[in-house]
């Protein structure tokens, strides 16, 4: 499988110069599976780029992708109306989300977002087609790709994927908050063994404790989780806003005494696994 970082900062865009070398756009992820399968793993502001290249790599073939939410937080959504492959009639698109009861969550969270008076196109009103999974937690399958779906600690609600095919494995634990102990577990659980394990470590330690509550996780609790659960390969994922290139560095750097191979997330980053 490859792996693409379209978006990896956290809470908001960062257009900015002191924060370019790692990217400004917000979560968004492109998985190519082994069979060519398409796998997004959230909408964030990297999607408009990803929308881009497709578009480029498909000219007026269709595209049939799977876009797969770890929750509704504007810094997972707020890409999708930006995505111009929605705008044409031939392209395909599953939107997945899991981990709570009421039916229709997906719809129902990105067309609110793009309704009146948010934005000017109503979701209805996309011309490609587009069908909507609401997921009980578990393992589900797209195609020969194997997706396990779990619930994470986050304030509303999110889930953590671990993505599965050929025999590798690739695991997305993104906002969440250590401490809770379901939530814990189920991060292990996703994260068990994992060829690759991209995990939120917005903060600091020093920064964690003015942040409680907030639903994210320091970078030393990400590294503790990879290695407790045996991650081969660990990208520390959804960086601070107020974390500049030189912070991102630094903290690396000190992940990499943790761990023979720990990456930062960076926009435009390709990793085959
Ligand atoms: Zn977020
Ligand atoms: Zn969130």
């Amino acid at each position: 499988m490859r792996v693409r970082f379209w978006g990896v900062r956290g809470s908001t865009p960062t257009p900015q110069a002191e924060n370019m070398g790692f990217g400004g756009n917000t979560s968004c992820i492109e998985i190519r599976t082994d069979a060519g399968q398409i796998l997004i793993l959230d909408g964030g502001t990297g999607i408009r780029l990803l929308g881009k290249e497709l578009e480029r790599e498909f000219k007026d073939a269709p595209i049939r992708g799977h876009i797969l939410f770890s929750h509704f937080h504007l810094d997972h959504i707020q890409g999708i109306p930006f995505f111009r492959p929605l705008y044409k009639a031939i392209n395909h698109f599953t939107f997945y989300f899991a981990g709570r009861r009421d039916t229709s969550i997906v719809k129902d969270a990105l067309a609110k977002m793009m309704a009146n008076p948010y934005f000017p196109i109503d979701m209805s009103k996309l011309p490609c087609s587009r069908d909507y999974v609401d997921l009980a937690e578990g393992i589900f399958n797209i195609a020969d790709t194997k997706v396990l779906v779990l619930p994470l600690n986050h304030p509303q609600g999110c889930v953590g994927y671990r993505i599965t095919q050929n025999g590798r494995s690739i695991s997305y634990c993104t906002d969440v908050e250590h401490g809770v102990e379901w939530s814990d577990r189920n991060m292990e659980l996703l994260a068990k063994d994992t060829d690759f394990l991209i995990v939120d470590s917005q903060y600091t330690p020093e920064e964690l404790p003015e942040h409680a509550g907030w639903g994210h996780s320091s970078w030393t609790q990400a590294m503790a989780t990879g290695i407790k659960a045996g991650a081969r390969k660990i990208a520390l994922f959804h960086h601070d806003p107020y974390h500049e290139d030189s912070t991102v560095e630094e903290i690396l750097r000190s992940a990499m005494k943790l761990h023979p191979d720990v990456i930062a997330a960076r926009e435009g980053l390709e990793v085959t696994i």
